[in-house]
C-alpha cells in the first residue's frame, strides 16, 4: 500500500489498458457489509487483472463526515487485507479541482446559476403536486445571462450551480452486469452540481475524480444506479472517457428487506468485536452475490483473485444468511494454528471475565486444553464464554433441558449415587479410567452409554452438550465434579423426596 498523504495527487490517467477501480466510501457511518463487499468486488477485480485499486473518500459533506468514521472505514479494510495501491484520497482536500471544471461546465453553458430559494423551490414542488406533474426544476434560471448572474453574485446573492441537462435525446448505460439500459434525458431535470454553500456535489465530485484518477471500472451498489446516467451526461459534457460500469444488486435480509441494522450485526467492526475471522468474513461476502461454480463454498483468497468474475456477478438482490457464514467461519477457525486459535480466544474469556490479566498472558495448560476441546464446535469466537464459563466458574445454573435430562427419570438418582462412590475411589482421575469405569457401570445396570452419560453431563456441565465426557470431567477436575455431583443429588431429594 503505498501510503500517501492526503493531499497528494493521483497518478495520470492510464492509457496503457491497465484497469483502475476504486472504492468510494463516504466517512457518514461504518463500513457496512454492502460496503464491504463493494471494496472487495472492487479488490478482487483490481488483483485478477493485475490492476490497481485506489480508495478515495468521499467526504465532501463535511456536515455528516466524522473522522471517527474515516479511522474505522480505514481500520476495516485493513483487518479484511483490502490493501490499496493508491490514496487514500480525500476529497475534501481536491476542492479546487472540482471548481476548476465547474467553471468549464458554466463556460461552456453546460451549467448555469441558480438564485431559486429554497422557499420557491418548495413553493414550485407543492404547485406541481397538486397538478400532478414530475417534480423537476422548471429550468426558470437557465435564462439568465451570464453577465446578470455574475453581477448579482458580486452583490452577495449565493446561487447554486445547475447542470444543463439535454431536453431531449437517450443516455444509453452498458452495465457489465445487467442488460443495456436507455434513459430518457427528460426524466432528469437540471440537478445541482454545487450547492448555495459552495460544496460540489457527490455526482460532479465522483466524475471529475474518476475521470482523473483514470478508473475503467465503477463497481458499485445498484443504489447508485440512478445516478449514473447523470454522471454519464457529465462525463460527456466535460469531454472525459466514459468508464465501464458494473452494478452490483443490493444485499437483502432474510425478510427482503433491505439489510441493515435491523437484522442484527451489519457493519464490519461489530462482525471483529464478535469474532469472525476476516478470511471468513471474505470468503463468505465474495459469495454473497456471485458463485464460481453453485458447488465450491470454501475460497481461499488467492483462489478468489483466479477465479474472480464480473460475469458472475447475480443480476437479482441476494440475501444475507447469517447460518452460512457460522458455518464458514467455523471452518476457517478449525484451519488455524493452534497458538493462533489460543490468542484469538483468549481475550474472549477475558472480557467475560472468566480468566484475569495473568491468566489472559500466561494460560494455563489446563485453559489451553479447555479451549481447544471446544475448537470443534466453535462457529464464532464470541460463542466461547457461554460454551465454557461451566469449566471457569464456582458453581453453574442448569439449563432446562438439563434438568429435564436428570430429574425426569428417578432411577437417575441411584446411578449418580453410584457413580459419585466409585469417583470417589477411582485411583487416577484420567479419561481411560473413567472409561472402564462408566463402561462398568452401563454393564452392570443394563444400560447403554448415553443412559450414563446424559445425566451426568447435564449435572457437570448444566448442558446438554460439551465436549466428550470424559474429557470435559478430566478437565474440570475431580474435586469439581464430585462436588457438582453431590449437589444434584441434594436436589434429587428434594425433588424426589421419596
Ligand atoms: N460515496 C459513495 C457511496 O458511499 C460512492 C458511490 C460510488 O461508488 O460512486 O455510496
Amino acid at each position: 500500500m503505498k501510503d500517501k498523504n492526503h493531499l497528494s495527487k493521483p497518478s495520470d490517467p492510464d492509457t496503457s489498458g491497465e484497469i483502475r477501480v476504486r472504492f468510494a466510501p463516504s466517512p457518514t457511518g461504518y463500513l457496512h457489509l454492502g460496503g464491504a463487499r463493494t471494496a472487495l468486488y472492487n479488490w478482487l477485480f483490481a488483483r485478477h487483472n493485475r490492476g490497481i485499486f485506489i480508495l478515495r473518500i468521499e467526504d465532501t459533506d463535511r456536515e455528516r463526515s466524522e473522522s471517527r468514521f474515516q479511522q474505522q472505514i480505514i481500520e476495516d479494510l485493513q483487518w479484511l487485507g483490502l490493501t490499496w495501491d493508491e490514496g487514500p484520497f480525500f476529497q475534501h482536500a481536491r476542492k479546487n479541482l472540482y471548481i476548476q471544471h465547474i467553471h468549464t461546465l458554466i463556460q461552456n453553458q453546460k451549467a448555469y446559476y441558480c438564485f431559486c430559494s429554497p422557499e420557491e423551490l418548495e413553493k414550485k414542488k407543492e404547485e406541481y403536486a397538486l397538478k400532478h406533474l414530475p417534480l423537476h426544476y422548471d429550468g426558470q434560471c437557465r435564462k439568465i445571462p451570464p453577465e446578470d448572474a455574475i453581477k448579482r453574485i458580486k452583490a452577495g446573492q449565493t446561487p447554486s450551480i445547475r447542470f444543463r441537462t439535454p431536453d431531449n435525446g437517450k443516455t444509453e448505460l452498458r452495465d457489465l452486469i445487467r442488460k443495456k439500459i436507455l434513459f430518457d434525458n427528460r426524466e432528469f431535470d437540471d440537478f445541482i452540481i454545487v450547492r448555495s454553500d459552495g460544496e460540489p456535489t457527490y455526482n460532479l465530485t465522483a466524475v471529475v475524480d474518476d475521470a482523473l484518477m483514470g478508473i475503467t471500472h465503477v463497481i458499485r451498489g445498484d443504489d447508485h444506479l440512478s445516478n449514473t446516467p447523470k454522471q454519464i451526461l457529465l462525463y460527456q459534457a466535460l469531454g472525459f472517457r466514459i468508464p465501464q460500469f458494473a452494478h452490483i444488486p443490493m444485499i437483502m435480509g432474510p425478510d427482503n428487506t433491505r439489510l441493515s441494522k435491523r437484522h442484527g450485526a451489519d457493519s464490519v467492526s461489530q462482525y471483529r468485536e464478535l469474532g469472525y475471522l476476516p478470511s471468513a468474513l471474505i470468503n463468505y461476502l465474495a459469495l454473497l452475490g456471485w458463485s464460481y461454480d453453485d458447488r465450491q463454498t470454501l475460497f481461499p483468497i488467492s483462489e478468489l483473485i483466479k477465479k474472480f468474475d464480473l460475469k458472475k456477478v447475480n443480476k437479482k438482490a441476494s440475501i444475507f444468511a447469517p447460518q452460512k457464514l457460522d458455518w464458514i467461519n467455523g471452518k476457517y477457525i478449525r484451519q488455524l494454528a493452534e497458538p493462533e486459535f489460543i490468542s484469538l480466544s483468549l481475550p474472549f474469556l477475558f472480557k467475560a471475565g472468566l480468566l484475569d490479566k495473568d491468566t489472559l498472558k500466561c494460560p494455563s495448560p489446563t485453559t489451553i486444553r479447555i479451549l481447544l476441546s471446544m475448537r470443534e464446535r466453535l462457529k464464532k469466537f464470541c460463542d466461547l464464554p457461554a460454551l465454557t464459563e461451566f469449566f471457569f466458574r464456582d458453581s453453574i445454573k442448569l439449563s432446562e433441558e438439563a434438568k429435564q435430562q436428570i430429574f425426569s427419570k428417578k432411577d437417575n438418582f441411584s446411578l449418580l449415587q453410584e457413580l459419585y462412590e466409585q469417583l470417589q475411589k477411582i485411583p487416577a482421575f484420567e479419561e481411560k479410567t473413567l472409561e472402564i469405569l462408566f463402561q462398568d457401570l452401563i454393564k452392570k445396570k443394563g444400560l447403554k452409554l448415553g443412559d450414563v452419560v446424559h445425566p451426568v453431563r447435564a449435572a457437570i456441565t448444566g448442558k446438554t452438550s460439551s465436549p466428550g465426557i470424559f474429557l470435559t470431567m478430566v478437565l474440570l477436575s475431580k474435586d469439581r465434579v464430585l462436588k457438582r455431583l453431590k449437589t444434584i443429588l441434594q436436589q434429587f431429594e428434594v425433588i424426589h423426596p421419596d
